[in-house]
């Protein structure tokens, strides 16, 4: 499964690639920013609306519970954020990282931002960071067969779960 990994040995790097493995290249608008925007289907996967920073389901997630955190702004990296919006990105992964460590009992996460094409980033003009729960041994049953991922939950279920959640901390 990891088989472009950097170092090659380690599952982490793998699940950053996915979403552009699988997302549809002809489409040239930017996904996050329509999320943003709101009004179509991707606003479905918003489980969060902060100031600076918004928090959505992965479409093909690696594992239950992966979300990401974006900024509204179609930005390219972290340097190109305002003081405001990286200190609520880090504050909003910080919460997020409470509230899949108790929703889902993770045993670990992975948090991580790809910056450019050749780092792997899908969509690689508007950085999203990635922050997926992980249990011991479950890289053991999570596999990749035929181009789908098993993923037990069905995102309408994970979004359930966690909006409330988000919506509870941030007050
Ligand atoms: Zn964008």
């Amino acid at each position: 499964m990891p088989v472009d990994t950097p170092g090659g040995r380690d599952v982490l790097f793998s699940p950053w690639r996915y979403d552009y493995l699988v997302s549809d290249k002809s489409d040239s608008g930017c996904i996050f920013c329509e999320a943003a925007a709101g009004g179509r289907e991707d606003d479905s996967l918003v489980v969060y609306r902060g100031r600076k920073v918004f928090v959505i389901l992965n479409r093909y997630p690696y594992t239950n519970g992966h979300v990401m955190v974006a900024p509204y702004a179609h930005e390219g990296s972290l340097s190109a954020s305002g003081q405001e919006t990286l200190l609520e990105l880090i504050s909003t992964i910080a919460r997020a990282e409470k509230i899949l460590t108790r929703t889902y009992h993770t045993d670990g996460l992975n948090i991580g931002v790809n910056l450019g094409a050749a780092a792997g980033a899908g969509i690689a003009n508007h950085y999203h960071v990635h922050v997926v729960p992980r249990w011991k041994g479950d890289t053991n049953f999570m596999t990749v067969a035929a181009g789908v991922r098993v993923v037990p939950e069905e995102l309408s279920s994970t979004r359930a779960r966690l909006a409330p959640l988000f919506a509870e901390s941030a007050s």
